[in-house]
C-alpha cells in the first residue's frame, strides 16, 4: 500500500510517501481502506520529536474509510467508519481498534468524518469535561477559526455562552463571527480588547491553543477564579512559570488538558463521539475542512498548517471520494 513514511524526526520534509507492507488486524481491530486521514497539530508534535515518538512510524491517527475485513466477522465489508486514536491512519489501508470506531452516518460526507471525531471531542471535553458550560458564560478562543477553534465556537454559541474569538487574519476573523463568535480580535492587545468588550470583566474561562505566545494574555484576559485551558502549544510549549501568578491574578486555575484522559474509557469515548456526530448531523456543527491535500502531499499540509495558512479542520484524499 502507499502511506506516509517517517524515519527520522523534523520538519515536514521528514514525511515520505512510499509503499509499505499492508496492516494485518489483530482480534480485536478492523482492516479499514482510508478515504480521508485527519491532519492535526499533535501529528506535527510528533513529527518534530517534540512528543516521543518511536522511529520508524506511519503518522496520522484518525479518518474515514470503509471496512475491508473483521476479523471477527460482526461488521460488514463496505461499512461506512470514522476513527480517532489509530496510529498509521497516513496510508491507504489501517487497522482500527473495534473500540475506537463509530459508525458513520450517510448524510455525513467522508472528509467531514475524518476530521470530526479528534478535534470535535476536544471542543466537547472542553466545554463539557474541564468544566461544564452554562448560557451566559463568557470565553476567549485563541486560534478561533483553526479545526478546534471552528468546533469549540460553533458548540459553545449553541449551548449560549458569549465567545471572544481570536485570529490573525480578515479570512478567519470571517470564520469566526460566522460560526458564532460574539466579536473577534487580533492576537495583538486582545485583553485589553475584550475586556473593553465585556464591560472590564475578565472571561470566565479561557480556552488556548496557541501556548508560548499567548499564555500571559491568556491569565489577564481571566477573571478572577476563572479558568484557564492550556490545551495545546501551536506557538511553542508554555514557558514554566511561578505559580505566585495565579495568585497575582485572582486565584485563577489553569489546566492543560489532554482529549486520552478524557475519552479514557471506552464509554466516555462513545458518549463524545456520539455527541459530536450528532452535532454535525442536526448541523449544531458545520465543519469546515479545508481543500483537501492528496496523501502524497502530507509534506504540503503540514507546511501550510504551521504556516497558519490553513482554516478549519484539514484532511489527506487517500483512495477516493466515496
Ligand atoms: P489549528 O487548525 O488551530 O491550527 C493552529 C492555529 O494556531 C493556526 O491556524 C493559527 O491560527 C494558530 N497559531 C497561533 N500562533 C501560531 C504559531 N506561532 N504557529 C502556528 N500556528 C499558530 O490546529 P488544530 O485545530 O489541529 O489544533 C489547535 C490546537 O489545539 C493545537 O495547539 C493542538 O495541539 C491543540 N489540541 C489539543 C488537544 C488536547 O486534547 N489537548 C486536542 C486537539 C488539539 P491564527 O492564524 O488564527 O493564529
Amino acid at each position: 500500500m502507499k502511506a506516509i513514511y517517517v524515519t527520522q524526526h523534523g520538519g515536514p520534509e521528514v514525511l515520505t510517501y512510499t509503499d509499505r507492507p499492508d496492516p494485518v488486524p489483530g482480534a480485536d481491530q478492523v482492516l479499514v481502506e482510508v478515504l480521508y486521514a485527519g491532519v492535526n497539530y499533535i501529528d506535527t508534535y510528533f513529527r518534530s520529536g517534540s512528543y516521543a515518538q518511536e522511529l520508524p512510524y506511519i503518522p496520522g491517527t484518525e479518518g474515514c474509510g470503509r471496512v475491508i475485513h473483521d476479523p471477527a466477522a460482526e461488521i460488514a465489508e463496505g461499512t461506512l467508519i470514522a476513527w480517532h486514536d489509530a496510529p498509521g491512519s497516513y496510508a491507504e489501508k489501517v487497522c482500527v481498534a473495534r473500540n475506537r470506531l463509530v459508525a458513520v452516518p450517510e448524510n455525513i460526507e467522508p472528509a467531514v468524518a475524518a476530521s470530526m471525531l479528534l478535534q470535535g471531542m476536544t471542543a466537547h471535553y472542553l466545554l463539557h469535561g474541564t468544566r461544564d458550560t452554562a448560557p451566559g458564560d463568557t470565553m476567549v478562543v485563541t486560534a478561533g477559526a483553526g479545526g478546534v477553534g471552528l468546533i469549540l465556537t460553533q458548540m459553545a454559541a449553541s449551548l449560549g455562552a458569549v465567545v471572544y474569538s481570536v485570529t490573525s487574519t480578515d479570512e478567519k476573523e470571517k470564520l469566526a463571527y460566522d460560526a458564532g463568535a460574539s466579536a473577534v480580535f487580533r492576537y495583538g492587545d486582545f485583553p485589553e480588547s475584550v475586556k473593553r468588550a465585556n464591560g472590564g470583566k475578565g472571561v470566565d474561562v479561557v480556552y488556548d491553543g496557541v501556548g508560548k505566545a499567548t499564555f500571559a494574555q491568556a491569565l489577564d484576559v481571566c477573571r478572577p477564579r476563572g479558568l484557564v485551558c492550556s490545551f495545546g502549544s501551536a506557538s511553542g510549549d508554555v514557558e514554566p512559570f511561578s505559580i505566585q501568578e495565579l495568585n497575582k491574578h485572582g486565584s485563577l486555575f489553569v489546566t492543560r488538558p489532554s482529549l486520552g484522559a478524557y475519552v479514557a474509557t471506552d464509554d466516555e469515548y462513545r458518549k463524545r463521539a456520539q455527541a459530536v456526530v450528532r452535532a454535525v448531523e442536526d448541523g449544531t456543527v458545520r465543519l469546515r475542512v479545508h481543500e483537501p491535500f492528496p496523501l502524497a502531499d502530507a509534506r504540503v499540509a503540514h507546511e501550510d498548517l504551521q504556516a497558519r495558512r490553513t482554516s478549519g479542520s484539514v484532511v489527506l484524499r487517500v483512495s477516493g471520494t466515496a
